[in-house]
């Protein structure tokens, strides 16, 4: 029998207004156990703040990995869980009828990869984008998913494909040591941070089994060969290899009293000049004057003429010499690894894509680094918003709803500012490089305010000491300072640095540094000379033309907290990182979409509360709630049939909150 709610009651019904209330509490106040949301899209409303909380009760609940529709949190847990990363654990996601309904893992995207890729009807090439800022834990994940598809991509019955996996396998791995050692180094946020962005394509063959692996690579820090932050160190390398390519760092040279006389060397830089000349296998004289002497061609006759350099050029043209050297140098050491893990082109046919990628950076002082890698993940980023519309679109088809989409503005208008055709930032910068004319700092940030100003997510701080401008990035507003931009987009090599390291006699410099047989007479190679920005440009581009050949899968991330310590879980850390990663947008994009996905069960266990009351603030004949009608039919599991019953609940919400009032 249905009763009043403000009538009063007694025995159950006192009872039953008990519960009722202590349900609404609840309810209202959102006291769902946020540990055990395992998908960020449940969390009720979708906003940062419970977002927030639900990570960090899952962090508190030892929890690192949770869904965000179609991306991966995960938290690092600065502490070493080997059963979270067991083979057995591998075994079991691999095993599973369904992997996604197990807890969200790594390992349920590898799985899901593996078994994209393994369709017989049409098999597509996946990739995972391993996204976060420094330290986030992107290199070890990228590493514990290798390991997976060793495991899973090798086959149990055959002992000789088992056998080759394996040993596919070992050598990545073992090839994961050199590489680091060679680019990776201790910086203030993370001692083993990778100075280098990195694409591992896993070839597997029409068995489904490994057959081998390719690396490219992208932007290598080189500058830090020759200076680095305070308290942060060079690459690894250089303390593991105690007589390696450093001695260039100790020379050092004095201001030249007479213009025409080159600058001399300092205290014992001439011991580091011998042990240079003697690794680099070069002549000791040339090598100095390399370093202390311009030479010039001009005219119809190219005549050389020499001019000392100044000590600060002195300085540019030995940390040249360093970069130079220890750029090729690892270009040679990818490619060495390549030839060792790739797999021949007729034994492999579907790949699995794994993108170890720096994260969005903004720091106090920001340049043409910061550029490049925040150009990357706006890339990056228009790329997973066009593939989230996509994926809900065809989720929504599936379950049959209407839907259309709110006006959702990417970040288009971003990359136009960046990289966009006629005029952009890349453009003007890389403009400047090809005028080669003389200019300032200012009259950069001129030309691009002028020739811009019309982008809304081009900014500019008043406040600003030093010549700069602002990019309104997806993820945050970056100033980028004008000086030095320039000349490290041209990035300029003088051709007596590639003359001489041309003529040394020892085997590998032979190897990096080949006689250009296009060489002209005066040095001058005939190949137009690509900028920074030009090179990034195109190797994004390719990248992301492989990643949109395939089905992308997105692992974010999150750094707890800066010191690198377990069980500290710091908000405001975390919530700069949600922002920068972008899961402010994917929330956004859900909200343009359906903000809550609640299963037809939970659907009905919780809003059962909302019926109870109905029942009770109901006082002429009861009308079926929609609860009650939906169990008279069949069970209803497709989302299209909640949407009635949704909007009869939200009927009757003025209603129910009087009566909650009353409560
Ligand atoms: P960078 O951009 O600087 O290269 P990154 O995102 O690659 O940083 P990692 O080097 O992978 O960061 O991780 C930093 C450190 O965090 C690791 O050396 C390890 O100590 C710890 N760590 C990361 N992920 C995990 C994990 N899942 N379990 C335990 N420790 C982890
Ligand atoms: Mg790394």
């Amino acid at each position: 029998m249905l009763q009043q709610v403000n009538g009063h009651s007694s025995g159950s019904d006192a009872q039953g207004g008990g519960s009722l209330r202590k349900d609404l509490q609840k309810f209202l106040s959102g006291e769902a156990p946020l540990h055990q949301l395992d998908d960020l899209t449940k969390v009720n409303p979708v906003t940062l703040e419970t977002v927030l909380r639900c990570l960090q009760a899952r962090y508190a609940a030892d929890t690192f990995y949770t869904n965000a529709g179609c991306t991966l949190v995960a938290l690092n847990p600065f502490k070493p869980i080997p059963q979270l990363y067991s083979t057995a654990l591998m075994r079991e996601y691999h095993a599973a009828p369904q992997p996604q309904k197990l807890k969200p893992h790594i390992f349920t995207v590898g799985e899901q990869t593996y078994r994209n890729v393994k369709s017989l009807i049409e098999p597509v090439n996946q990739s995972i984008i391993v996204s976060g800022e420094s330290g986030a834990g992107k290199t070890w994940t990228s590493r514990c998913l290798m390991k997976f598809y060793a495991v899973v991509a090798a086959s149990p019955t055959s002992w000789e494909s088992h056998k080759i996996a394996e040993r596919i396998e070992q050598r990545i791995l073992n090839s994961n040591p050199v590489m680091e050692a060679f680019g990776n180094a201790c910086t203030l946020r993370n001692n083993n941070s990778s100075r280098f962005g990195k694409f591992i394509q896993l070839q597997l063959n029409r068995a489904q089994q490994m057959t081998g692996a390719a690396v490219q690579t992208y932007l290598l820090e080189k500058t830090r060969v020759a200076c680095q932050a305070s308290s942060e160190r060079n690459f690894h390398i250089f303390y593991q290899v105690l007589a390696g390519l450093l001695h260039l760092g100790n020379i050092r040279f004095a201001d030249s009293e007479d213009e025409a006389q080159p600058c001399q060397l300092m205290g014992d830089a001439k011991c580091s000049i011998r042990t240079s000349a003697s690794l680099l296998q070069l002549p000791e004289d040339p090598l100095l004057e390399t370093l202390q002497i311009r030479t010039i061609r001009a005219g119809r006759q190219q005549q050389v003429f020499r001019k000392p350099c100044s000590r600060a050029e002195c300085d540019t043209r030995r940390d040249c010499l360093a970069k130079l050297v220890y750029a090729r140098l690892f270009d040679w050491l990818v490619s060495v690894i390549n030839s060792s893990i790739c797999a021949d082109p007729d034994s492999w046919t579907t790949f699995i894509g794994l993108l170890d990628v720096y994260g969005f950076e903004s720091f106090p002082n920001n340049s043409l680094e910061q550029l490049c890698i925040n150009y990357a993940n706006e890339k990056l980023q228009q790329h997973f918003v066009a593939h989230y519309l996509k994926a809900q679109q065809e989720e929504y088809t599936v379950e049959g709803l209407e839907w259309s989409f709110v006006n959702y503005q990417d970040n288009q208008t971003c990359l136009d500012l960046i990289e966009g055709s006629p005029i952009s930032i890349c453009s003007l910068i890389n403009e400047e490089c090809r005028l080669n004319r003389p200019s300032s700092a200012t009259q950069l940030q001129t030309r691009i305010e002028r020739a811009l100003a019309g982008n809304p997510c081009l900014g500019h701080n008043k406040l600003s000491q030093e010549p700069s401008f602002i990019v309104v990035h997806y993820a945050g507003p970056v100033q980028y300072h004008t000086a030095g931009l320039v000349e490290k987009n041209k990035d300029p090599v003088p051709p007596e640095l590639n003359r001489l390291l041309q003529q040394s006699w020892d085997p590998l410099l032979k190897v990096l540094f080949p006689t250009d047989p296009e060489e002209q007479p005066s040095g001058q190679s005939r190949a137009p000379v690509l900028t920074v920005v030009s090179k990034f440009k195109a190797s994004l581009e390719q990248l992301l033309q492989v990643l949109h050949s395939t089905t992308p899968h997105y692992i974010r991330c999150i750094k707890p907290n800066s010191q690198g310590q377990a069980h500290i879980f710091l908000q405001e850390q975390v919530l700069s990182q949600l922002e920068a990663c972008g899961l402010v947008e994917t929330i956004h994009i859900s909200a343009a979409g359906f903000p809550i996905r609640i299963s037809h069960q939970n659907f009905v266990e919780r809003y059962e509360l909302l019926r109870r009351l109905r029942a009770r603030t109901s006082s002429g004949p009861h009308s079926p709630s929609p609860d009650e009608r939906h169990s008279e039919g069949s069970p209803c599991t497709e989302a299209a049939t909640l949407q009635p019953l949704l909007q009869d609940i939200l009927h009757t919400l003025p209603a129910l909150s009087q009566a909650a009032a009353t409560l």
